[in-house]
């Protein structure tokens, strides 16, 4: 039984795939819903005065899924479309993203439902602080620590570390992750999701025999994770032939030229318009032949109606539950389709993030070689395990991916008992 508040189709579809995984790794009943079921959900009320003297109320949310294994960890979401429901789907992802990771911690989400685009930097501080100020009783170094995702960035961390801060009484860079390196931000931190879907990327065509000099990779969405996992696959030597936002797509059949896209995104805030390629929709955008399709935008992209139509050998899922359950029985059936499951595939966001968070609990900090050598050896290791798992029992790369932290989970829950 899904709880109302909570009820939704995206929480819907987190709950339909741990329940399939359940199944398979056979769970006792009685196990289920601790397992499942959201541990803590703070929703606040926020009223925020506007430029022109009004006063807004915004919803903000904070779901911490599990306490078992540590704090909780997970990004905040500035997005219209945030709802609780799709707050809690996205941090029980978190829970089994950082068990898969082997992360001490159980996963989180926040959210506040707004347009970061409609709002000025003032009123967007104003939201930022509202709801860090909100949040002081539930969140902190060994409660849970927020970090950027849709809509959010270093700023925003940088406010909420200051505004946690000035009611600690002293600074605290730990409580947040993704903050400017200037403020005990982590070398690294802000590539690290798209170079770790690049990585695994450059892994997975190493197990198929794919010559990357020449692949050929399409992007949805071209911010944080999009634009740096197409900047890497271009200097891995693959030609990037489509690219889409949240205003539309582009298609050049020889390549996209980034550095260009790139000085036109950072004058008009969006890659539509750019002469150098033709306009297309975002749903020729999913079905345009390729080796390579990274969906790094929104959740719920390839679904019942175009998964029979994607046509790639690698789906690399940068962004959050961008396939739905209908999709994945479709590419099932489609075995010369290669995915990389979004908890296992996005990780690198979240595993530097925890690198952040070590530095800032020893004031001691790595330069960015270590960084990254140490990114790449957790993702080498949790993309072997979930490859084996999914050979050895015969199942998909995400029902491997989701089998090994769900079980993990299970497991400490085991260990540490039940009390009273
Ligand atoms: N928002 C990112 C994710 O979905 C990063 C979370 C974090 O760094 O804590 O994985």
């Amino acid at each position: 039984m899904i709880p109302q508040v909570y009820d939704s189709p995206i929480f819907r579809m987190a709950c339909q795939q741990f329940d399939l995984v359940a199944d398979f790794l056979d769970i006792p009943e009685s196990a289920r819903d601790r397992l499942k079921m959201p541990k803590r959900a703070v929703s606040v009320a926020m009223p925020v005065r506007r430029d022109d003297g009004s006063t807004t109320v915004f919803m903000g949310y904070r779901v911490q899924h599990h306490l078992t294994l540590g704090p909780t960890k997970g990004g905040v979401r500035f997005h219209p479309d945030v709802t609780l429901g799709e707050v809690g789907a996205l941090a029980m992802w978190m829970s089994w993203k950082c068990a898969l990771t082997g992360l001490p911690y159980g996963g989180a989400k926040g959210g506040v439902t707004c347009d970061p685009r409609a709002l000025s930097i003032g009123e967007l501080e104003r939201v930022t602080r509202r709801y860090t100020q909100e949040l002081i009783p539930f969140i902190g170094p060994q409660i849970d620590i927020p970090a950027p995702d849709m809509g959010t960035n270093e700023q925003t961390m940088a406010w909420m570390m200051d505004t946690y801060s000035l009611q600690t009484g002293h600074c605290v860079p730990a409580v947040v992750t993704g903050k400017p390196v200037g403020l005990g931000g982590s070398l690294g931190r802000k590539e690290s999701t798209g170079r770790g879907v690049a990585y695994l990327i450059s892994r997975a065509m190493d197990t198929l025999g794919i010559n990357a000099q020449g692949a050929t990779a399409v992007v949805q969405g071209y911010g944080n994770v999009g634009g740096v996992a197409a900047a890497s696959l271009n200097r891995m030597g693959l030609k990037v032939i489509a690219v889409s936002d949240a205003f539309g797509g582009l298609y050049n059949p020889k390549g996209i030229d980034l550095a260009k896209l790139d000085e036109h995104v950072a004058k008009t805030k969006s890659i539509v318009g750019f002469d150098g390629a033709e306009a297309i929709t975002n749903e020729q955008l999913l079905t345009t032949p390729c080796d390579i399709l990274v969906p790094a935008a929104m959740e719920r992209q390839i679904t019942g109606d175009n998964a029979a139509k994607i046509q790639c050998r690698i789906l690399a899922e940068g962004a959050n539950g961008p396939t739905t359950p209908e999709a994945d029985a479709i590419i099932a059936k489609r075995p010369e389709i290669f995915v990389i499951p979004d908890i296992l595939c996005n990780a690198g966001g979240v595993i530097v993030s925890y690198f952040e968070w070590v530095q800032d609990l020893q004031s001691f900090f790595w330069d960015e070689g270590e960084v990254m050598s140490k990114l790449y050896r957790i993702m080498e290791q949790a993309f072997m395990q979930t490859l084996n798992f999914s050979r050895k029992r015969n199942v998909s790369m995400r029902f491997a991916a989701l089998s090994l932290g769900i079980q993990r989970v299970h497991e400490a829950k085991q260990m540490r008992g039940l009390f009273p």
